[in-house]
């Protein structure tokens, strides 16, 4: 037994998190339901570092020093639990199973208590950052007991992303946890995209760029307060064209978004906690609705905005639909933290959201300079109760409100769809508003189901005759 870890699982995750952990020193047993891909990854980058081949489950167990370490990367949901179940059995006391697939977090809660009673560790580990990522340096999410992280952490920190010499790995908290922050990141991953996309179609078709012209003025956006990830590789996809048609890509591809359900899940879990994530939510919508071709057809002939909107400054529209990405891009994210925040609170995790917001820096999807300033604000002695109103975030919101209401008017008028922008916006208007219509809903419940109400003025559950003579009852 000389392997620190073994992989079981090797597509493009796998591999590529093998090869990751092989380059840092470690030494790998590597295994795949179909030895192909065992043999694969070791003809071409056996000679990267030490691995160990291993044709079965009992051989990749067999060749790992204990306690044994077992990373899972295969497909999310029963795949894992038939490897799992295949694992068992081969298992001693202390051993670690790590789970780095997309799972569901509830799943990761139902394992880790299942095999916590067979005396092994499980370390439900979300792994952001696609196959680049596991390569070079993914963000992690590792959820599961202090003890199963003392004897993993390390590793993980190791082949994680660094920023500043600080690992973008961290211990997230027990079982689920890891997973639930590593759904909501994707959550906020579909925010971002939808909003960026939002961009795109108003310089697109709002000002009549190309889509090259588009992506310079991603390149540029890139250069200040928006640089992150997904805004560089915007500008690379607006910009790429396509081989055999000579168009932008952009105008090849189909326009029906696909999901792998990390976004639903996001928003679902969201629904049960009661945590407005109206951004996220959107941008699953709108999805879903970009996929429903025969009613997009079917209403594609109806009247809609001006068509012949001219624009008079062109580039002050385009910082107006900047400002607009950023300030919806803040509420997109205080909305997930909201929603780390809420499911810690339910689970008794005690997520540190400075945390989040520090591994989230480096190698995963949303990787943003602004994280920077997500961390601060969470870190601060006296944690926000939102975003929105830590300092920084306060005045980046106010000062781009101007541009955001120009953007959201604009856009409506000339009937470009901007529900992200939109929502972001009625989310930051409700927040603010002195009193909202929640009244008359309660009103009106009170009405037709005698739900009753609270009162400004008064302490209690109130009932009121609607229509007689109005006086209130209090509630027994
Ligand atoms: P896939 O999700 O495509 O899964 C393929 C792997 O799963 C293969 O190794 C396959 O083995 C194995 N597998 C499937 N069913 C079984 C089974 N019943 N028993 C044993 N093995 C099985 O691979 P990816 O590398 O894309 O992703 C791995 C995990 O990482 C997934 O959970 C995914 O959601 C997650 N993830 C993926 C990211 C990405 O960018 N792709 C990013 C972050 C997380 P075989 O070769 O024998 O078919």
């Amino acid at each position: 037994a000389s392997a620190q870890i073994g992989v079981t699982g090797l597509a493009v995750m796998g591999a590529n998190l093998a090869r990751n952990l092989a380059h840092h020193g470690y030494t790998v047993a590597v295994h795949n339901r179909s030895i192909e891909k065992t043999d694969k990854l070791l003809d071409e980058h056996g000679d990267e570092g030490s691995f160990v081949r291993a044709e079965t489950m009992e051989e990749l167990v067999a060749a790992l020093e204990k306690p044994r370490r077992v990373l899972i990367m295969v497909k999310a949901g029963e795949p894992t639990d038939a490897v799992i179940d295949s694992l068992v059995p081969l298992m001693e006391s202390g051993d670690v199973i790590i789970d780095g697939g997309n799972a569901r977090f509830t799943d990761t809660i139902r394992r880790e208590a299942d095999l916590k009673e067979k005396g092994l560790n499980f370390v439900g580990a979300g792994v952001s950052g696609g196959e680049e990522g596991a390569l070079n340096g993914p963000s992690i999410m590792p959820g599961g007991s202090t003890e199963a992280y003392e004897s993993l952490g390390p590793m993980l920190e190791k082949i994680s992303a660094q920023v500043d010499g600080t690992p973008c790995c961290v211990h997230i908290g027990p079982d689920g946890a890891g997973h639930f922050v590593k759904m909501v990141h994707n959550g906020i991953e579909y925010a971002d995209m939808q909003l960026i996309g939002e961009a795109y179609h108003l310089l697109r078709t709002g000002l009549g760029k190309s889509p090259a012209e588009v992506a310079e003025v991603f390149t540029s956006w890139n250069t200040g307060e928006l640089e992150s990830y997904l805004v560089e590789i915007t500008a690379q996809v607006l910009a790429q064209v396509d081989h055999t048609t000579g168009e932008p890509m952009v105008d090849v591809i189909k326009d029906a978004a696909e999901q792998k359900g990390t976004g639903r899940w996001t928003v679902q879990s969201a629904l049960d906690l009661g945590v407005p994530v109206s951004g996220i939510a959107e941008a699953v919508f709108a999805r879903a609705l970009s996929g429903h071709t025969e009613q997009r057809a079917a209403v594609q002939g109806m009247s809609g905005g001006s068509t012949s909107w001219s624009v008079e400054d062109a580039e002050r529209f385009t910082e107006d639909v900047r400002q607009a990405l950023y300030a919806s891009k803040v509420v997109a994210y205080a909305q997930g933290f909201d929603q780390i925040a809420a499911g810690s609170a339910e689970h008794d995790w005690d997520v540190d959201l400075g945390d989040m917001a520090m591994i989230w820096r480096g190698g995963c999807i949303i990787r943003a300079t602004f994280l920077d300033r997500i961390k601060e604000a969470y870190d601060a002695d006296e944690r926000p109760v939102s975003l929105i109103v830590a300092p920084f975030f306060a005045e980046v919101v106010e000062q781009a409100q101007d541009s955001w209401r120009r953007v959201v008017v604009t856009a409506t008028q000339a009937g470009i769809p901007i529900p992200g922008f939109a929502s972001a916006l009625s989310y930051y208007d409700a927040l603010r508003a002195e009193r909202l219509p929640a009244a008359l809903t309660q009103g009106l419940r009170d009405f037709f189901g005698a739900h009753t109400y609270e009162r400004v003025d008064a302490e209690g559950d109130f009932h009121t005759l609607w229509g007689e003579d109005g006086r209130p009852e209090v509630q027994a």
